[in-house]
C-alpha cells in the first residue's frame, strides 16, 4: 500500500528543507556549536534504521530483529573507544544534555554536592543552572573565571572543593575559548576524593584531532556531543572507566532513555570513522587557525570598545 505522501507529496515540508539548505549554503555561519556533517552521515541518519526498536544493548535487546543493528552499534562503540582511547563507551544518549543527566544519574544521588563552572562564566545549563533539572536535583556549587584574564580560576576550584567536599567535579564549557587542563582538575578531584567528569561537548573534535589535551586518561567520565566540532549527527556520547561501565549503561537505559536512535548511532559510527582518518587532524588544526585569525582581528576592536564601555565584574 502506498504511503499518503507517495501520491500527495508533502511539498510544504520539502520546499522548506530545500530553502534551509539554501540558507545554510549561502550565509556565513559562525555559530560555534554548529557544523556541517558529511553526506555519508546524513545518509545514515536518513536511513531505514529509524524503523527499528532496540531497547537494550548489543546482544541484550528487549526486541527481536536486532542482529544488524547490534553490529552497527558495536561498531560505533569500538570506533569511538579507539578514537579517544577509552575503556567504555555508550553511544545511545540522544543529546549532550541527556549524556550529562545520564552520567549524573550513574554516580550521584539527589542532593549530592557537585562543582561546576557557572553558566554566565562559560559553563552549560546542565552544569547546575537553577532553570535546568541538574540544578534542581543536585546541589551544585559554581566556580568562575578570574576577572583579570577570564581563565578558569583553578585556585577557586581547589578552595571550593576543600570547603564543600563535592562528590563530583565537572569541567567543560560551552563558551570558553581556552584550553582546559584535565590534569589540574584531576589533581583537585583526587585531593578531595571526588569523581571527575569532563564535558567535552564543544571540543570533542579538537580532542580527536589532537588540538586539545585528551581528558580520557584523567576523567572518570567524559561526555560530549557528536554534532559540534566532531562534525557528526546531532547526538551525545559517554565514555567512562571500566569500573563505571555498568552504572553508565544502566543510567542511560533503562534509567533515563527508552529506545535508542539507531539511525543516529549509525551516523555516529560514520562520523567516528571520519574522525579516525589522518585528514581529520588537518581539519581540527584548521578550526583552531581560523578561530585564532578571527580572534586576532576582533580583539583590537574589543579593547577599543571596552575603553568606552562600563567595566563589568
Ligand atoms: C552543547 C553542550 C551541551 C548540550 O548538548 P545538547 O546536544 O544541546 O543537549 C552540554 N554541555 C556542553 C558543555 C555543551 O556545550
Amino acid at each position: 500500500m502506498p504511503f499518503p505522501s507517495d501520491t500527495k507529496p508533502d511539498t510544504v515540508v520539502f520546499d522548506l528543507i530545500d530553502a534551509e539548505v539554501q540558507r545554510q549554503c549561502t550565509g556565513l555561519q559562525l555559530i560555534a556549536s554548529e557544523n556541517f556533517t558529511s553526506p555519508a552521515v546524513m545518509r545514515a541518519v536518513g536511513s531505514a534504521l529509524t524503523n527499528k526498536y532496540a531497547e537494550g544493548y548489543p546482544g541484550k535487546r528487549y526486541y527481536g530483529g536486532n542482529l544488524i543493528v547490534d553490529e552497527i552499534e558495536a561498531l560505533a562503540i569500538e570506533r569511538v573507544k579507539q578514537l579517544f582511547g577509552a575503556d567504555h563507551a555508550n553511544v545511545q544518549p540522544h543529546s549532550g544534555a541527556n549524556a550529562n543527566m545520564c552520567a549524573y544519574q550513574a554516580i550521584l544521588q539527589p542532593g549530592d554536592t557537585v562543582l561546576g563552572l557557572s553558566l554566565d562564566h562559560g559553563g552549560h545549563l546542565t552544569h547546575g543552572s537553577p532553570v535546568n533539572v541538574s540544578g534542581k536535583l543536585y546541589h551544585f556549587v559554581a566556580y568562575q573565571v578570574t576577572p583579570g584574564d577570564e581563565r578558569i580560576d583553578m585556585d577557586q576550584v581547589r578552595d571550593l572543593a576543600l570547603q564543600h567536599r563535592p562528590k563530583l567535579i565537572v569541567a567543560g564549557t560551552t563558551s570558553y575559548p581556552r584550553r582546559i587542563d584535565p590534569a589540574a582538575f584531576k589533581a583537585i578531584a583526587d585531593e578531595v576524593g571526588a569523581l571527575f567528569l569532563f564535558d567535552a561537548a564543544h571540543i570533542a573534535g579538537l580532542i580527536a584531532g589532537g588540538e586539545h589535551p585528551n581528558p580520557v586518561p584523567y576523567a572518570d567520565i567524559v561526555t560530549f556531543t557528536t554534532h559540534k566540532t566532531l562534525r557528526g549527527p546531532r547526538g551525545g556520547c559517554i565514555l567512562s572507566t571500566a569500573a563505571l561501565a555498568t552504572a553508565i549503561d544502566k543510567a542511560v537505559f533503562p534509567g533515563w532513555q527508552g529506545g535508542p536512535l539507531e539511525h543516529v548511532i549509525a551516523g555516529k559510527a560514520v562520523a567516528f570513522r571520519e574522525a579516525l582518518q589522518p585528514e581529520f587532524k588537518d581539519y581540527a588544526a584548521q578550526i583552531v587557525k581560523n578561530a585564532s585569525a578571527l580572534a586576532e582581528a576582533l580583539v583590537p576592536r574589543a579593547s577599543a570598545w571596552s575603553a568606552v564601555a562600563p567595566t563589568s565584574t
